[in-house]
């Protein structure tokens, strides 16, 4: 669960804060409940009363992928707050221009709501998923490396990232099984928590976890993910292909630690793993 400290008591009172939308759910026939992510209050549940007629001031205000300024009134015996006011503070165009990157930017919001809980506020976690959303909306190239880099660092923020460069266990190196291969592969288990060297793949396997292998080059790329600013990685010196073996890599991890699966990440995960041995050999020797 996420690393967060408990939000500060919230007065009855009017409160401010900026705001990402979360989930969006029409009430009744001109009302919204909205979810949003807020850097100073955490994960917010508000009605907007009235927002779909025409003339709201709501109107074309709670929309995706924005960053908002929202103003609402919060009763103590109740987790449903009132919007009393609401200005976009910055709209990401280009993400709804180009298929990949709103596909993406839905990703991105969709792992924020599943991995955020009300009554906790983390200004990193606003932060990371603000980054992740402009980063999207200024990448030229393909999304899927910087979609990856988000991915990591989320799972870093809640204490899951997988070690990538040494054992998960020990901490020692973790060399290839096959060094002398195309392409070297290192044993690994999402089970242990990542890359593991001989000794510990075989107890971890001897305990009856699963226990893989991934080529090395693949979370080379995916540390070099992690640890790189978001910006960074639009335009990474990376195939096509590889970008998208490393965020086979990363959504595959992510779909371990979660409970539920995303319903971005249904089709991209129910085709066959790209890091497979069988996928990545070659054809002739
Ligand atoms: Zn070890």
């Amino acid at each position: 669960m996420p690393r967060s400290r408990p939000a500060a008591r919230r007065p009855a009172s009017r409160t401010s804060d900026r705001a990402i939308l979360l989930r969006r759910t029409p009430f009744g026939e001109t009302s919204l409940v909205v979810h949003v992510l807020t850097p100073d209050h955490g994960r917010v549940e508000l009605m907007a009363k009235g927002a779909h007629r025409p003339r709201s001031r709501f109107f074309g205000v709670l929309d995706w992928f924005d960053t908002l300024e929202l103003s609402w009134v919060q009763r103590k015996e109740s987790d449903l707050g009132t919007l009393r006011e609401g200005e976009l503070l910055h709209r990401r165009r280009q993400l709804t221009r180009s298929l990949r990157s709103y596909r993406a930017a839905q990703t991105v919001v969709e792992l924020v709501d599943l991995v955020t809980r009300a009554g906790f506020s983390d200004r990193e976690q606003f932060s990371l998923a603000e980054g992740a959303l402009d980063a999207l909306d200024r990448a030229e190239g393909p999304p899927s490396a910087l979609l990856a880099g988000f991915e990591l660092k989320l799972l870093d923020q809640l204490g899951l990232a997988p070690a990538l460069v040494s054992c998960a266990t020990c901490g020692a190196p973790a060399a290839a099984v096959d060094p002398a291969s195309t392409e070297p592969r290192a044993p690994f288990s999402a089970s242990v928590g990542g890359r593991l060297c001989p000794i510990h793949a075989n107890e971890a396997h001897a305990s009856g976890l699963r226990v893989g292998t991934l080529p090395v080059s693949i979370l080379e790329s995916a540390h070099f993910a992690l640890r790189a600013p978001l910006g960074d990685l639009d335009g990474a010196d990376w195939s096509t292909e590889r970008s998208i073996r490393v965020l086979d890599f990363t959504g595959r991890f992510l779909d371990h630690h979660l409970e539920t699966r995303p319903k971005s990440h249904g089709r991209f995960l129910a085709a066959p793993d790209r890091n497979r041995r069988t996928a990545t050999r070659p054809k002739t020797p």
